[in-house]
């Protein structure tokens, strides 16, 4: 077993520390306190991204981009996060469509959307399955005709026309091109009769209403917008009508991972900022890392910090090897990872002490981003329903046998 890390890999890592720890940890937390969703969204940062070629990581090489693997998209997640979990989310968005780009986009749709995705620095993806009636019910935990997911796509000649509302979508109402998820047969269930759209942001009736105002991941927007009789080309349509959730399954294996990376980033953060401040804070006639509590806390931070990045990366190389078990792991592995962080950031707070809560020191921060992926990309209870759903099938396995 080689746990190394290719040449490749690890210059992707260094140039995303180097990013973070220069240009977004230092002003990452009086971004987060500017009071308008709109004004905090860090154009500065994506265009800084797009010139560093970590904006356009997942886009093939023959279009201009990186061509990087799910662990690189991991390890570049992880760094950024620590930075600033927004921000890596912001980017995640575009990162995840990576496979959807090279395997399940037909040759003309490669033409006609990537090579604009990559010419304009400031453009990100989203990805669109949430509505008002259906957060969990997307998931498809609970696969009922009846759930109420009322966005549809209807054929119209060489045209579908979309209706229906989105909410709470990263880069909702900042991204130029969005994946939507509509029905185009509302009698079938959401996994048999869910189609995917590409629609892009300056198509007549889709229409942004408003940014989500929000207490976590305060530098990336989660928006609401409409699509009212709105027409794209019949072309627009990704794989074939009623093939959402073979897309879900087959072309977006690194998601569950990047997400739990960028979710570790904030737990890592918090363990670095507690470590700094238990070496320098004096107590007791000691520096406060002298005293077993405080040892022992940081200790059992880095325990879980560590074991759950083993786990996302080993679901990273699953995901990039295609194997199936990659689906179950990642769900595992978003859990086990979201939940460390949130762990680790209530252990920062209580290493330190009233300070925690102080604005002179980003741990409340951290904390507050940090419950963002308990919910965030399926609750952290239905993606262990979804798991668990996973081992039970015929067949399933962890460990290859
Ligand atoms: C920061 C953030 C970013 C997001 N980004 C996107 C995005 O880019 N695109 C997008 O489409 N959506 C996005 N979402 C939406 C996200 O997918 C949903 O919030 C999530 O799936 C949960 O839905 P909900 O919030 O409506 O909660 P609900 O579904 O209302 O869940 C409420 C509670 O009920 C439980 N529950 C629900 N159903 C079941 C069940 N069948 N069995 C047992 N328990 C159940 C849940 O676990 C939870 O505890 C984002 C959300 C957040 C917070």
């Amino acid at each position: 077993m080689d746990f190394g890390l290719s040449e490749e890999q690890k210059r992707w890592r260094a140039l995303a520390h180097e990013f973070a720890e220069k240009t977004i940890k230092p002003d990452a937390l009086r971004r987060d306190r500017i009071p308008t969703a709109a004004e905090r969204i860090p154009w500065d940062w994506i265009r800084e991204a797009d010139r560093l070629g970590i904006r356009t990581l997942g886009v093939p090489r023959e279009f201009g981009g990186a061509g990087a693997d799910i662990l690189t998209m991991c390890l570049v997640g992880e760094e950024l996060a620590v930075g600033d979990l927004g921000f890596a989310v912001i980017m995640d968005q575009c990162w995840k469509m990576a496979h959807i780009l090279s395997d399940a986009m037909t040759p003309e749709q490669q033409q006609r959307f990537i090579p604009a995705f990559v010419k304009d620095p400031e453009a990100t993806f989203a990805i669109a399955f949430t509505e008002i009636g259906a957060g969990s019910d997307h998931q498809g935990y609970h696969d009922s005709p009846d759930i109420e997911f009322r966005t549809t796509a209807v054929r119209e000649g060489g045209f579908y026309v979309i209706n229906g509302s989105k909410r709470y979508v990263s880069n909702g109402g900042m991204a130029k091109l969005y994946f939507v998820v509509a029905r185009t047969d509302p009698s079938k269930t959401l996994r048999e009769g869910g189609s995917v759209f590409i629609v892009p942001s300056d198509t007549p009736g889709f229409r942004a209403d408003f940014f989500h105002e929000k207490s976590s991941q305060r530098l990336a927007t989660n928006g609401t917008f409409h699509f009212e009789n709105c027409r794209v080309p019949a072309g627009n349509l990704l794989g074939g009508e009623g093939l959402m959730s073979r897309l879900r399954s087959e072309f977006m294996w690194g998601s569950k991972a990047e997400a739990a990376a960028t979710a570790l980033g904030v737990g890592r953060a918090a363990y670095e900022y507690a470590l700094q401040y238990a070496k320098e804070r004096v107590q007791g006639g000691r520096r406060i890392v002298e005293l077993q509590a405080v040892a022992m806390m940081l200790a059992q931070m880095a325990m879980k910090i560590d074991a759950a990045r083993t786990q996302i990366w080993r679901t990273a190389w699953l995901a990039d090897c295609k194997q199936p078990e990659a689906r179950t792991l990642g769900l595992l592995a978003k859990v086990n990872a979201s939940e460390t962080a949130f762990e680790a950031c209530k252990l920062a707070s209580e290493i330190l002490g009233g300070a925690a809560i102080m604005h002179e020191h980003p741990v409340e921060k951290y904390l507050r981003d940090a419950t963002s992926f308990l919910h965030s990309d399926g609750t952290n209870q239905v993606c262990l329903l979804r798991a668990a759903q996973g081992l039970a099938a015929p067949g399933a396995a962890l460990y290859g046998f």
